[in-house]
């Protein structure tokens, strides 16, 4: 099974970042990218994917409340939300944590061993 991903930041740069990451990860696979909270939740509905990436910052809605809405329009079908951050964790992982999101990486600690962490973390015990 490949997990289809979906990028949401508002920094090019870091987009491409995150795309070489998810493409260095085996049975990984981008999906989408989008700028903007509001635009992932369009694309999370078009796209389904499997895990969305998310920023915390982002101009218009926050990636929190992004985040928190993806995972309300759940009819069973919800990806699960890794929320990335340039803040150490301390600053965000409790609130992301609230939002529902199932993890936490601060940006410069983002690798596809990292990833795949994350990702056995957030799925454990589910039939993936
Ligand atoms: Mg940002």
């Amino acid at each position: 099974m490949t997990v289809s991903v979906l990028i949401v930041d508002d920094q090019a740069p870091f987009r491409l970042a995150a795309r070489a990451v998810v493409e260095a990860t085996s049975g990984f696979d981008v999906v989408g990218e989008v700028e903007t909270g509001e635009a992932s939740l369009d694309a999370a509905r078009e796209l389904q994917p499997d895990l969305v990436l998310m920023d915390v910052n982002l101009p218009g809605i926050s990636g929190l409340e992004a985040t928190q809405r993806i995972l309300a329009a759940g009819d069973g079908t919800a990806p699960v939300v890794i929320v990335l951050s340039t803040y150490e964790a301390a600053e965000y992982q409790p609130r992301a944590e609230e939002v529902g999101a199932s993890g936490y990486i601060t940006k410069s600690e983002f690798s596809p061993a990292r990833l795949e962490e994350v990702w056995a973390a957030a799925t454990r015990g589910t039939a993936a």
